[in-house]
């Protein structure tokens, strides 16, 4: 989970979270990423941690964007499968099992969770998101699901394949799809932003 200013919000996210993965008979580990956040965002996640030792931080030393700060939380990541999702709960962690149960029933390699609405975003970001997949699909060779955010599950080979590739500029939905291997979508409703104000204007697409 990448978090750059979520001091309001991730305790939410987190207990969440926590009901999801008691229900999940498999075990799992959090890999929170603090992206330089100028809030309180890095005592709150010492305040969890101390409670849950299931709980790892990793604290960037300034804010480099979210695409590295995925990048570094899949780096400490070390299960048979990665689960990326947003910690200002606009993804619902209660998806989870959904896109495990798909994994081990398809045996798909990446699991996108693909948003069937675009609830509490303004119309510039709702155009400029519609304008942008476009643009970028006919323009690059490697077709890049529509409407996707970075929530999806990665395989254990799938992120080892991602960790190969070390651009500095990265945008992490296009290199998960270069990757290859059999990727499908589960559909979702996305909520509203819980806290804090996205990265921008427009936050991210
Ligand atoms: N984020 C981050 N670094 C940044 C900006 C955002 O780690 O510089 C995190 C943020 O805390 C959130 C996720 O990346 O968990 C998505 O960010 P945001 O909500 O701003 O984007 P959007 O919802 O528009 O995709
Ligand atoms: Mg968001």
């Amino acid at each position: 989970m990448p978090a750059f200013n979520e001091a309001d919000g991730i305790v939410e996210f987190n207990r969440r979270l926590r009901d999801v993965r008691g229900r999940l008979s498999e075990t799992s580990e959090v890999v929170y990423v603090n992206d330089g956040s100028r809030d309180d965002t890095m005592a709150v996640l010492r305040a969890l941690r101390e409670r849950d030792p299931t709980i790892t931080i990793v604290n960037l030393s300034r804010n480099f964007g979210k695409e590295i700060a995925l990048t570094a939380g899949l780096d400490y990541s070390c299960g048979d499968a990665a689960i990326v999702i947003d910690s200002d709960l606009q993804d619902p962690p209660e998806l989870i099992p959904t896109l495990i149960a798909r994994w081990r029933e398809d045996g798909a390699d990446v699991v996108f969770a693909q948003r069937r609405s675009r609830a509490g975003e303004g119309w510039v970001k709702k155009i400029t998101a519609y304008g942008f997949y476009r643009v970028l699909n006919s323009v690059s060779g490697q077709q890049v699901p529509v409407d996707t955010g970075d929530f999806r599950l990665v395989s254990r080979r799938a992120v080892e394949a991602v960790k190969q590739l070390r651009e500095h500029h990265r945008f992490m939905k296009g290199l998960f799809a270069w990757i290859g291997f059999r990727q499908v979508a589960v559909p979702y409703e996305r909520a509203p932003r819980l806290a804090a104000k996205p990265n921008g204007i427009i936050g991210s697409f």
